[in-house]
């Protein structure tokens, strides 16, 4: 609903709910699809110039829907030309969004949530605890928004990453109908779903739903190779420990050439140590697995430290001497804070898998 309008966003429906929406008012699956191009793949803000609409079925959406666009509360730039969005909703409240230059292209890592429950002890979105989930439409129109202006400068906007503030599983239903819109190649976003990049801490329940709901990447934000180190760095591990984990991640229908993706914050004394790389060998055996190791990016009042350069390539290369596929991430962003773990919100290590 739009607070100033009383009016609900299209972005809350999906492309099934539009054309149920709009069969029972007498028009056909087709009208739902043209609209949903114009708002899209068109960027269209305004259902009356829609003009390969009929006038009442303009109308009648004009009288439903609005269009809406977030509010651009604030934008910071890198100096390697990350830029991170501060964006406000309709209630007042706000979220991040982070756009991040790779060589030839660009990623948009996105919000699902307003705060995070999950209560992370690197990440500084945890600290104010969780606020709202976001709806479809927020979290669709973080990029569509986005896309909008990276359009107008002539940059390719390529990949979507879901690492920005929240935990998507945590706000599932939502999550599922925003990548649904944004992969949608003929009415939608138009992204592809290899191109997109779920990441969650681990909510196992919901990890079977979403291999048969969606088609995107799955990123599972590990951090530690044991359950000790793993409970005291993310609450979530008591509840699924690694066993359970990693079992639903060697249950998890993997399309042909497809890899999960494991990020692994490197933290100095605490998961940084050649028993931690042994440990986590031996818990990805078996799993068509890549290694994000991200360093951790430091901020205030987080006793944290990153590890040393030198510590970080043993790391590295004890995974890749064991046959383990590991690459080193460095966060961008991080003199904006909006590296890993620096949202106000979030975790976004910069890149796709
Ligand atoms: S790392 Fe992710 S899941 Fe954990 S507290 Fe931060 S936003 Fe939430």
């Amino acid at each position: 609903m739009n607070f100033a309008t009383n009016k609900t966003d299209i972005q809350e429906f999906t492309g099934p709910r539009l054309r149920a929406w709009l069969a029972v008012r007498g028009f056909r699956s087709f009208h739902a699809d043209q609209v949903l191009r114009w708002v899209y793949r068109r960027q269209c803000d305004d259902f009356a110039v829609m003009t390969d609409l009929s006038k009442p079925l303009r109308g009648l959406l004009a009288d439903h829907f609005c269009i809406r666009r977030l509010t651009v509360d604030r934008v910071a730039t890198a100096t390697d030309g990350t830029r991170k969005f501060l964006f406000g909703l309709a209630d007042g409240q706000q979220v991040e969004t982070v756009l991040i230059p790779e060589r030839g292209h660009h990623t948009l890592c996105i919000s699902t949530q307003v705060g995070c429950a999950q209560g992370c002890r690197f990440c500084m979105t945890a600290r104010g605890g969780l606020v709202r989930n976001l709806t479809c439409g927020e979290i669709i129109a973080q990029v569509r928004d986005v896309a909008a202006l990276a359009a107008a400068e002539g940059l390719k906007l390529t990949n979507v990453v879901l690492m920005g503030m929240g935990e998507p599983l945590a706000n599932y239903r939502a999550v599922v109908d925003a990548l649904s819109v944004i992969t949608d190649a003929d009415c939608g976003a138009g992204f592809s779903a290899r191109r997109v990049t779920l990441s969650t801490v681990g909510l196992v329940p919901h990890l079977a739903d979403l291999a048969a709901d969606t088609r995107v990447n799955l990123a599972v934000s590990l951090n530690a190779a044991d359950d000790e180190t793993r409970s005291a760095l993310m609450p979530v591990n008591r509840r699924y420990p690694l066993e359970t984990l990693m079992a639903a991640c060697r249950a998890y229908p993997l399309a042909p050439r497809r890899r999960i993706t494991f990020e692994y914050i490197l933290i100095a004394g605490v998961n940084d140590r050649p028993g931690d790389a042994r440990r986590l060998v031996a818990l990805l055996h078996g799993i068509r697995a890549k290694v994000n190791l991200i360093p951790f990016n430091e901020h205030p009042g987080c006793d944290f430290r990153r590890p040393a350069q030198a510590v970080v390539d043993a790391f590295q290369r004890q995974l890749l001497d064991a046959g383990q596929t590991a690459v080193v991430r460095y966060s961008k962003g991080a003199d904006i804070a909006a590296a890993c773990g620096q949202l106000r919100g979030g975790r976004c290590p910069g890149a796709a898998p």
